[in-house]
């Protein structure tokens, strides 16, 4: 069988990476084991444009909020399904300086597509601890990735372009500038296979951060209308479950569970939030972070044949989109990348 691209992993990475090739009228094969403990399993989906502690606007949020929701809706609809959730986030105020600060930034051009309203006092709906008030923001909300990747992954297995499989590196050959994977030949093949590339022959030489993140999955009788935002995240989904986290650890690069980041986060909970819940699930992950923070695109130094797209860390979902796009134009029409995500950034760093 031959296929224009084969795309290893069917995270959000190679979701959208092989939507837009097919976009593009390209043909593709998809290949993954199905992991129900891969990154984008885990996550909560979470898409925030004004994020840590010193809440500043998300790196390119102007350029990769709206595309990403455009996105979204797109593959809704292919695939008859619904997982894109546009949800306010709310973020207390520490104190009164703050709340003045968030009123002054309010009428600031640059941040007013991303603000619905900064609150001057509490909520008082008895379900967060928030005395000065807080900032409720908009073009947030959460992306229900398992609903997606499994209506995907039943769209594609309609077309015959997924296998679910584990990929097998060194049954790759590449010959005369086409490669073959056992009876698949394609003229490219992306990396999509998430933190697992650190081990690849030809991509293991990219500096990965990786990080474990650990969440928790609660029940509660409270009826939450936004997603709640401060040192933990809790995201109501549409089953009920809230999902809280998450944790960051550079060190343990492992699936297990621990009570180190339950005991962190019911903590920062407990901080947050006044509802009374219940503890029903604890979730791990690996996130495919890099050392500078930054996506990794882009062609294999020595064999074209082979690219990757990776690096996601923790914004998978609002990096994706746009950067799956750039990199299919990159393929298709030969555009350029850019050069603060293009692996080239790295070339010095490669020894074939
Ligand atoms: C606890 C936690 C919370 C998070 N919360 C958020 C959030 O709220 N918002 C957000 O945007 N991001 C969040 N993230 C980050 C997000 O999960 C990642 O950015 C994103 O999922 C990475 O996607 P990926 O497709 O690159 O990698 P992965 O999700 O790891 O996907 C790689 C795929 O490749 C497959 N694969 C690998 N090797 C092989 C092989 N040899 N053969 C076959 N298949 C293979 C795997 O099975 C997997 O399906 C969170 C992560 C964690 C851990």
């Amino acid at each position: 069988m031959e296929v224009d691209y084969l795309i290893i992993g069917q995270g959000i990475a190679g979701t959208c990476m092989s939507y837009q090739l097919m976009r593009r009228g390209k043909k593709v094969m998809v290949i993954d084991q199905i992991e129900q403990k891969s990154s984008s399993e885990v996550a909560a989906g979470l898409f925030n444009p004004i994020t840590g502690r010193k809440m500043k606007k998300s790196w390119k949020a102007d350029t990769l909020f709206p595309n990403m929701i455009s996105f979204y809706r797109e593959l809704e609809e292919v695939t008859k399904s619904s997982f894109l959730h546009e949800v306010p986030i709310y973020r207390p105020f520490f104190s009164i300086e703050e709340q003045n600060e968030w009123m002054a930034k309010s009428a600031d051009l640059d941040y007013q597509q991303f603000i619905h309203k900064v609150w001057n006092k509490s909520l008082g709906n008895g379900l967060v601890k928030d005395p000065f008030g807080g900032l409720e923001l908009k073009m947030s909300g959460y992306l229900d990735i398992p609903s997606l990747l499994e209506a995907y992954r039943e769209y594609l297995r309609a077309l015959g372009a997924f296998r679910d499989e584990q990929f097998m590196e060194n049954e790759l050959k590449l010959e005369n500038g086409k490669v073959k994977y056992k009876n698949l030949e394609a003229h490219k093949v992306v990396f999509c296979n998430g933190p697992s590339a650190r081990f690849s022959k030809y991509f293991s030489w990219l500096p990965f951060r990786p990080v474990k993140g650990e969440l928790l999955h609660i029940e509660t009788d409270a009826l939450l209308d936004k997603i709640y935002n401060r040192g933990v995240f809790v995201v109501p989904t549409k089953t009920g479950i809230c999902k809280v986290g998450a944790t960051y650890n550079w060190k343990e690069l492992n699936h297990v569970a621990t009570s180190n980041a339950r005991t962190e986060l019911e903590e920062k909970l407990n901080n947050l939030v006044i509802f009374s819940y219940e503890v029903i699930d604890q979730k791990v992950g690996v996130r495919p972070a890099t050392k500078d923070r930054k996506p990794f695109l882009g062609s294999h130094p020595n064999f074209s044949e082979l690219a990757v797209f990776n690096g996601l860390g923790t914004k998978g979902v609002s990096l994706s989109p746009y950067f799956s796009e750039q990199l299919a134009d990159f393929f298709v029409m030969n555009k350029e990348l850019d050069m603060e995500v293009n692996i080239n950034r790295y070339i010095s760093l490669y020894s074939p």
